[in-house]
């Protein structure tokens, strides 16, 4: 299949996830949904049920107001607008972790806003690389596992765990190639966005067979000339809006520390006898993320030793909107791209945005500085 075929095959999926949920139930699947920004997803997948990411919608909100204030990040309060709406419906559960303050509260919300869909928390600790720390996860998988059986009638084997374990870290080998070859082949902001959008609405083994012929197709497909060479940070970059501006303005994705894309695959599961542990230990080892506890703050040395890497000229912070963790970040960011000589440039980004000329005229002028 060609490029620009696998291409809009993964556009499809990512422009309408509803279609995926009502495919998924169609075939007699239970569908599990996954909040921002980690979950046991192969815990999930391995009970036989399909996990389904909901990072909110880019969509005004009124019914989520009831609950929230509005300072709150969007994302939270649009996926609680969504579930309000019934926009999950058919979904037999959701999983929401507690790694910021506003998902803390989000589970709670949606106890009372959403009553048909079980909430099943899932409570990180701070410290997760200890051995109490990685025992305090364990016992957070174990505790999600009674309560998809509760909530789905379906069964958890260690078995099929450990399986897929498997299918998850073939998954980000690949999402880490694509990233990689994306860097060098012809391919827009937009397009890259999709590939990392689609993978949130697929079961992993799906995604993995698209992604890899999709690679192998732009490995020997011609390669991007001329453009200016960026990292992009954040939460989210999904908005086809701002992105097309990337476009417009020669501006190339070659590497990403976003939470919804990158940050999902850089970790796999290691090879232990028992796959919870393994699990568990997983978590552990994951680094260089916002809303994991990092009092050395490796993540700002992570972005500019990606940067580097990449040849990338300039850093492009994406930043969520009343998100906490993000903003204390800022800073240090801001600091180290100065001394590694890197151009830098926050841009405010909103899950209810709907006018984006602020930001064009920001890239726009961040592109003719070089
Ligand atoms: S980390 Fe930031 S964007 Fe994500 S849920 Fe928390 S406040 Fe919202």
């Amino acid at each position: 299949m060609a490029v620009n075929e696998l291409l809009a095959q993964l556009h499809e999926v990512a422009a309408s996830p509803k279609k995926q949920l009502d495919k998924y139930l169609k075939e007699g699947k239970k569908v599990v949904a996954v909040t921002p920004v980690y979950t046991p997803q192969e815990i999930i997948h391995s009970m036989g049920l399909v996990p389904m990411g909901v990072w909110g919608a880019d969509m005004e909100i009124n019914e989520a107001k009831k609950y929230y204030p509005a300072f709150i990040c969007s994302i939270m309060q649009t996926v609680l607008e969504l579930g309000i709406k019934g926009e999950y419906e058919g979904v037999s559960a959701i999983v929401i972790p507690s790694l910021c303050d506003s998902l803390k509260t989000l589970g709670q919300n949606w106890k009372y806003a959403v009553k048909d869909i079980p909430f099943i928390p899932m409570t990180y600790p701070q410290n997760r690389k200890p051995a109490y720390g990685i025992k305090f996860t364990k016992a957070g998988y174990e505790r999600v596992i009674r309560d998809l059986e509760v909530a789905t009638g379906a069964h958890f084997s260690e078995f099929a765990l450990a399986e897929s374990n498997k299918i998850y870290n073939e998954h980000n080998a690949v999402m880490r190639e694509f990233a990689e070859i994306a860097a060098e082949a012809e391919i827009t902001a937009v397009q890259r966005s999709d590939v990392f959008k689609s993978a949130w609405f697929m079961l992993p083994e799906e995604h993995t067979a698209i992604v890899r012929k999709l690679n192998e197709e732009l490995k020997n497909g011609p390669k991007a000339e001329g453009k200016l060479k960026v990292l992009v940070t954040g939460i989210l970059a999904d908005s086809p809006n701002l992105l097309k501006t990337f476009d417009e303005n020669g501006i190339k994705i070659v590497a990403d520390d976003v939470a919804h894309e990158s940050r999902q695959y850089r970790t796999d599961v290691p090879d232990m006898e028992n796959p919870v542990d393994a699990l568990a230990q997983k978590f552990a080892d994951m680094d260089n993320c916002t809303l994991l506890y990092d009092r050395d703050k490796k993540r700002v040395d992570y972005i500019i030793e990606q940067a580097k890497k990449h040849d990338a000229k300039g850093v492009i912070v994406l930043m969520t909107k009343f998100c906490d963790p993000e903003e204390f970040d800022y800073v240090p960011i801001k600091r180290a791209c100065d001394a590694a000589g890197l151009m830098h440039l926050n841009i405010e980004v909103d899950r209810q945005m709907v006018n984006y000329e602020q930001a064009h005229t920001m890239i726009q002028a961040f592109k003719e500085m070089f």
